[in-house]
């Protein structure tokens, strides 16, 4: 219990996605890579600078009513490669999901260069390698183009 103590802090939902342990500062962006502000169909609870034994200070993200697709979840791994995803169902933790930053993201998202292949008219999947987790810098896998987290959340 000692673990997850911190998480009383905020309500408990009925149904709907906890995501957890959001390295401090980084709730916003996750709720930016999920379009959360356009939805007005779920409530989302944001949580900031909640103290946590394994990261000092998490963020967390409520939102009540809806589950993630597989995309969304690779997505968050890109700027909260800490988090983990909880189902929620009937007040309870049904499943509980780390997410995990691959070393390689394909078709994510686009490559900043024009001149790339990848954004020409062959049929290309864009590809990137993780330089850097946090903050996040992706280098691009046919052109070298370097994408910052600033111009990869432009994209979301
Ligand atoms: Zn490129």
């Amino acid at each position: 219990m000692s673990e997850n103590e911190p998480t009383l802090r905020v309500s408990k939902i009925k149904d709907g996605t906890v995501i957890d342990h959001i390295t401090g500062g980084h709730a916003l962006d996750v709720a930016k890579i999920l379009g959360i502000a356009e939805r007005r169909a779920s409530v989302i609870t944001i949580a900031m600078n909640v103290p946590s034994k394994r990261l000092g200070h998490k963020d967390m993200v409520k939102i009540e009513g809806r589950f993630l697709a597989g995309s969304e979840v690779d997505k968050i791994a890109l700027l909260a490669p800490n988090a983990t995803i909880n189902i929620v169902k009937g007040y309870k933790v049904v499943e509980k999901q780390r997410v995990k930053l691959p070393d390689a993201i394909k078709g994510i998202i686009k490559c900043d260069n024009p001149a790339c292949i990848s954004n020409s008219n062959e049929p290309v999947q864009t590809r990137f390698y993780v330089q850097k987790a946090q903050p996040l810098c992706l280098k691009c896998h046919y052109c070298g183009h370097i994408m910052e987290k600033e111009e990869i959340l432009k994209q979301f």
